[in-house]
């Protein structure tokens, strides 16, 4: 099978019977279940999508030619990359970057794991069976076109002593041997996109120490695998709300789970990593961040080019033109503007990393992990600045419906310049979903932590920046001895 179509998708969403629970109920079909149904239909429209901009979208699989998505893509060449991330765009552009987790997310990262697997998974020779398993893995990942959701992170009990990982027994750990695989026990956070993936792929995160042998796992597996729970937080969906009174929420809730994994048989042929610490420990030398952070900077992109032009249109609807509305709104342009020039820079300085791969340059992107947790909660502010009260005088679409008050809301609650007032109500309501909803409180959090903190960000960028051979040069030749 190639490239998939949303119902193909869909249709793969119902037939498999996963464990899963939101707001104490336990789901059957997430399609069907009112509050996950809405983000099921438009997840399935981004893989209509790849069919629909195919030029930029897909791209023909290397061995048998047929047509699979872009962000599978293994970058032979800058125009690669350039290409990659116009394909990207297109794909984030559906969702306008609310939704992180599109499918495209996971594709990147498991090229870049499948094009490193030399120097990193099956480095000495020490774990050939495991790199060869996540070669097959990731082919099928992008011919069956599934869709993959991953747990990385070891739940959080006590900051006094983690991250205590040997002896501990919450977070995910080996428990046995079996004649077909292993058996895992333990939990992870936080798997956004559970209740609309395929698989779920557990692979290393934070490094761990000597004697934590029994946590040094990677492999994918079936969501439906016997054992494996997924605890989804509360529905941000607004079900019974119509789309015009929750734009962005009726659709775009893409879920996050805490997922157990209650003894859990793994198939040996799931299993990339099994008890190698240090190859557990060296996947930040895989070029895994800039060509995710390639991936999560397009989608932070668009999200922002749509914040900035929403808050211009507020602003627009209530005839603001005061200077202190301007400033916000150039800082917002400059957000996009830094953002568009490191996605384009790092294409344009793409290198190659041997064996004719070539990875996009990591230093234009790098600033962005941080940079962009804390730009967004500033988005969100400036837009509840410029929107002020406006965002709660907006009538509900059955206010508009109702043949008494529609004369009423149109006499006193049109914007400036003729803006009639459902428009204006629509476009408040938009705002109002994207900063002060359950979706928008939601999508900050996601900004802030998706790819660790700010402040883990910004010293992990320092220290892994070891040639500072120019920053010194530039102080020995100012310093006077
Ligand atoms: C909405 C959402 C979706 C997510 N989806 C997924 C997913 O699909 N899969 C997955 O595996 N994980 C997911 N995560 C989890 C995410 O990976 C973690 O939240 C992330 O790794 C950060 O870890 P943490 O929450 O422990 O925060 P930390 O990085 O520990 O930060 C917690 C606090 O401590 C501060 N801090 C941390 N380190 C330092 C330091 N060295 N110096 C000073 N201050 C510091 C930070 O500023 C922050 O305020 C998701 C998280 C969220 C919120």
């Amino acid at each position: 099978m190639a490239a998939r179509t949303g119902e193909q998708f869909l249709d793969g969403l119902r037939r498999t019977k996963r464990h899963l629970h939101l707001e104490g109920e336990r789901v059957n079909d997430v399609t069907q279940h009112p509050s996950l149904a809405g983000a099921a239909k438009t997840l399935a429209g981004v893989f209509d999508r790849q069919h629909t901009y195919a030029e930029d979208c897909l791209m023909p699989d290397p061995e048998t030619g047929e047509a699979i998505n872009i962000s599978h893509m293994i970058p032979h060449s800058v125009d690669d990359l350039k290409r990659r991330v116009r394909g990207l765009s297109r794909l984030s552009e559906s969702t306008v970057g609310l939704m992180g987790r599109t499918p495209d997310y996971m594709n990147v990262k498991f090229a870049s794991f499948a094009a490193t697997w030399r120097d990193w998974l099956g480095a000495d020779g020490h774990n050939e069976t495991g790199a060869h398993n996540l070669l097959a893995f990731q082919k099928r990942l992008a011919r069956e076109d599934i869709s993959l959701t991953h747990t990385i992170i070891q739940p959080t009990i006590d900051k006094s002593t983690d991250p205590q990982i040997v002896g501990n027994k919450v977070t995910l750990h080996k428990v046995g041997d079996t004649a077909n695989g292993i058996v895992v026990r333990g939990a992870r956070i936080l798997a956004t996109l559970a209740p609309f993936a395929d698989e779920i792929a557990v692979y290393p995160a934070l490094p761990i120490p000597p004697g934590a042998e029994a946590y040094a796992l990677a492999f994918s597996i079936p969501v439906d695998t016997p054992g494996l729970i997924f605890m989804c937080r509360d529905s941000a969906a607004a079900p019974n709300a119509h789309p015009f009174d929750r734009p962005l929420s009726s659709r775009y809730d893409e879920q996050d789970a805490f997922v157990i994994f209650d003894d859990v048989e793994i198939p040996r042929e799931c299993l990339f990593l099994d008890g190698d610490i240090d190859i557990y420990n060296t996947v930040g030398r895989t070029g895994l961040q800039d060509n995710l952070t390639t991936q999560t900077t397009i989608r932070a992109l668009n999200k922002l080019e749509c914040a900035y032009g929403l808050a211009t249109r507020l602003a627009e609807a209530i005839g603001d033109h005061s200077p202190g509305t301007q400033e916000m709104l150039g800082e917002l342009l400059g957000y996009v503007e830094v953002t568009r020039s490191a996605v384009l820079l790092s294409a344009e300085h793409g290198r190659d990393i041997g064996g004719g791969v070539w990875f996009p340059d990591g230093r234009s992107l790098q600033p962005l992990r941080a940079l962009l947790a804390t730009w967004f909660p500033r988005v969100n502010e400036i837009i509840m600045l410029i929107g002020s009260h406006n965002l709660l005088a907006t009538p509900s679409r059955r206010d508009f419906d109702d043949p008494e008050l529609r004369p009423l809301l149109d006499e006193f609650l049109h914007g400036a310049n003729d803006l009639a007032a459902v428009d204006r109500a629509a476009l408040f309501r938009l705002a109002w979903d994207f900063v002060g909803s359950g979706l928008g409180a939601r999508n900050v959090l996601y900004e802030r932590f998706y790819l660790t903190s700010a402040a883990r960000n910004r010293i992990n960028h320092h220290l892994r920046n070891t040639d500072r051979s120019r920053a010194y040069a530039l102080v020995e030749s100012a310093l006077v001895k």
